[in-house]
């Protein structure tokens, strides 16, 4: 298939890169292919940025079948664009539609298409610190439909964002809070793909943990109340004694590429990680007892966040000393330097633009 590309009649103004922030400034060109069950994946085309027509009976709309994904392009010293893990999100697009019942893509059509706009795009990567271009896939169901079922139309979307660094005042932890009357997924739910309902769902108890002062929201799973899953829309890591654990992916939990990289990179430095279920209160025994070191999340935005304080049942505590645990500022550094091309790829994680 040939991507096919209408130019833009004017061009916008770059942001300087000390004014990004996250999430809204778009670029000038898109990515947009069609769906349908006769013709498959079809019309692959770069075209300027801006609105959609879309019926109101979209079924996206009515229902949520939506599914996204998100990573990053980062400038090199160099002057290079390069991708982390590309594959890892495009095959977790496709494992997220599963669920959702949508077609399945052709992953490195896809890829290709992602680097042909990036290719056209390249300037609006910004090169400040920490600075890079977000990628922001999806797939919505388009037939204008109001019964309950799946769609037979799609549109798959690739939209890119200069996005400012995650720390621009420093990497400080941020505050959490472990909820216990809400749940983010459920045994046998949705947890596991990035569909848009997931993230609808979390918002009221996002909301009530702001204005209890807290940043973000710790997941408890949706049986047991027990066992923690995520923070926020990140995965969670904790340093218990000399071992790095966390949660076991079991279907409710998103399978983070960061969360994966940061168990390869811990490994590699012979840490003993370990991935299995872990309970609320075994955190809270093992700060008592002086062994809770670090807590982190981890995710393709921040990378990693500090966790400082967690409160659950209304007993707050501090972890560490309240500052960026070693573990977790040699990771972030880590990470950085190999999205960045400071330091030799050796896991074969960068693609190159
Ligand atoms: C996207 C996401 C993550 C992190 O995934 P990365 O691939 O590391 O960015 C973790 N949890 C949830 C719920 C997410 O949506």
């Amino acid at each position: 298939m040939d991507i096919t590309f209408k130019k833009a009649e004017t061009l916008k103004e770059h942001p300087e890169d000390s004014t990004l922030g996250f999430g809204t400034v778009f670029t000038d060109y898109m990515f947009n292919m069609d769906y349908n069950p006769e013709e498959g994946w079809h019309n692959p085309r770069i075209e300027p940025y801006g609105p959609m027509a879309m019926d109101p009976s979209s079924m996206v709309l009515h229902y949520g079948q939506a599914i996204f994904e998100g990573l990053k392009a980062y400038k090199t010293d160099s002057g290079d664009i390069q991708l982390f893990r590309p594959e890892d999100n495009l095959k977790r697009l496709n494992g997220s539609g599963q669920m959702l019942c949508m077609p399945e893509l052709d992953e490195s059509f896809v890829l290709d298409a992602l680097k042909q706009l990036l290719k056209i795009e390249k300037d609006w990567v910004p090169s400040a610190a920490g600075t890079s271009l977000y990628i922001r896939p999806a797939i919505i169901a388009t037939d204008p439909y109001i019964g309950l079922r799946s769609s037979n139309t799609y549109r798959l979307f690739i939209i890119l964002s200069p996005v400012g660094a995650y720390y621009p005042e420093g990497f400080d932890p941020v505050k959490i809070w472990v909820t216990t009357d809400h749940v983010r997924a459920v045994r046998g739910g949705v947890g596991q793909a990035k569909t848009a309902g997931n993230y609808a769902a979390s918002l009221y108890a996002t909301k009530l943990a702001n204005e209890e002062g807290y940043t973000q929201v710790m997941w408890l799973d949706g049986v047991e109340l027990k066992y923690v899953e995520e923070v926020g829309s990140m995965n969670i890591f904790f340093v218990i004694g000399d071992e790095l654990i966390t949660p076991e992916l079991n279907r409710s939990i998103l399978s983070g590429v960061t969360r994966d990289s940061v168990i390869k990179l811990a490994k590699s430095w012979n840490v003993k990680v370990v991935e299995r279920k872990i309970s609320i209160d075994e955190i809270y025994e093992a700060h008592a007892t002086g062994q809770l070191k670090e807590i982190f999340g981890s995710g393709t935005a921040a990378i990693i966040s500090p966790v400082g304080q967690i409160k659950y049942n209304g007993k707050e505590i501090t972890i560490g000393n309240g500052a960026v645990g070693p573990l977790a500022a040699r990771l972030f550094k880590d990470m950085m330097d190999i999205q960045y091309g400071k330091v030799k790829d050796s896991f074969n994680w960068i693609t190159a633009i």
